[in-house]
C-alpha cells in the first residue's frame, strides 16, 4: 500500500525567514490536528536558498517534514553556472527534488530530453525525483486527456532500473493556478493511464509502489475528491502551500 503523499512547490515565494516562520507554523498546526505521518507524508519544496534553514529546523527540532528542491541540473560538476547539483541537495538532506515542472518546461525551455536527464540525475544522487507531467488547454482538445501526460512519463524514465524510487505527479497546465482543478474523475483516468505506463516500462512491482499525485488548484476543500481515487495517492499543491492552515487541511485531506 502506498502512502499518501501531500507535497507543497512554494515556486519563487519565501526568502529563508520566511521559510523557518512556515515551517514551525505548519509543524504547530500539524502537531496541533494530531497528523500523523504514517497517514500521510508531508513535503516541502522551497527556493534553494532556503533549504540550509530549512535543514537545520528540521534536524534541530526532530520535525518529520520532508523537504526538497523545485530544480536540480543534470550534471555533477563544471562550468555551469548558475546551476545547483544533486550533490549538493543530498548534502542538505533533501529527499525529493522536482523534475520537469510545467512552468521550467516553458519558461525555462525544458525538453523531454532535459526532463530524463534531470531525472536520472536526481536518481544518481539517492534523490527522489518527483516527475511532473501534464498537457496544456490545446493538447487536450488535440490529443485527448492522457496521450501527452503518458509520453512525457515515457520520455522521462527511460532507462530508469526498475527498481528506481521515484513519484509522479499530473499536473494539467489548464488547471495550475487558474482556480480551476480537473474534476477528481478526471486525474483518476490520466493517473490510471499513468500507472499502466509505469508497469510497461519498470514493471508491475515498481507500478504499485510507485505514488501518483495530482497537481492543479488543490485546496482544503477540493482534495477529498481526489484522495477517494484509487490512483491518486496524493498532491502537489502550489498557492495554497504557502499558507499553514489551508496546507495542513490538505494534509487532513478526509
Ligand atoms: P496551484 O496549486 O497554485 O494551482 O499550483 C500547482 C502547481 O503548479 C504545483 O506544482
Amino acid at each position: 500500500t502506498r502512502v499518501p503523499l501531500i507535497a507543497g512547490n512554494w515556486k519563487l515565494n519565501l526568502d529563508h525567514l520566511q521559510a523557518i516562520a512556515l515551517v514551525q507554523k505548519l509543524d504547530w498546526t500539524l502537531k496541533d490536528g494530531k497528523h500523523d505521518y504514517a497517514d500521510a507524508e508531508v513535503a516541502i519544496f522551497p527556493p534553494f536558498t532556503d533549504l540550509r534553514s530549512v535543514q537545520t529546523i528540521v534536524a534541530a527540532d526532530k520535525l518529520k517534514l520532508a523537504y526538497g528542491a523545485q530544480d536540480l541540473s543534470q550534471h555533477d560538476s563544471g562550468a555551469y553556472t548558475g546551476e545547483i547539483s544533486g550533490a549538493f541537495l543530498a548534502k542538505l538532506d533533501c529527499r525529493y527534488v522536482l523534475v520537469g515542472h510545467s512552468e521550467r518546461r516553458t519558461l525555462h525551455n525544458e525538453t523531454d530530453e532535459v526532463v530524463q536527464a534531470k531525472t536520472a540525475a536526481a536518481v544518481r544522487h539517492g534523490l527522489v525525483p518527483v516527475i511532473c507531467i501534464g498537457e496544456t488547454a490545446e493538447d487536450l482538445e488535440e490529443h485527448g486527456p492522457s496521450a501527452v501526460p503518458v509520453a512525457q512519463l515515457k520520455a522521462a524514465i527511460d532507462g530508469l532500473a526498475p527498481d528506481a524510487d521515484i513519484v509522479v505527479a499530473y499536473e494539467p497546465v489548464w488547471a495550475i493556478g487558474s482556480g480551476q482543478a480537473a474534476t477528481p474523475d478526471q486525474a483518476q483516468q490520466v493517473a490510471a493511464a499513468l500507472r499502466s505506463t509505469l508497469a510497461e516500462v519498470l514493471g508491475d512491482e515498481a507500478a504499485q509502489r510507485t505514488r501518483i499525485l495530482y497537481g492543479g488548484s488543490v485546496k482544503a476543500s477540493n482534495i477529498a475528491g481526489f484522495m477517494r481515487e484509487p490512483d491518486v495517492d496524493g498532491a502537489l499543491v502550489g498557492g495554497a502551500s504557502l499558507l499553514a492552515d489551508e496546507f495542513a487541511g490538505i494534509a487532513r485531506f478526509s
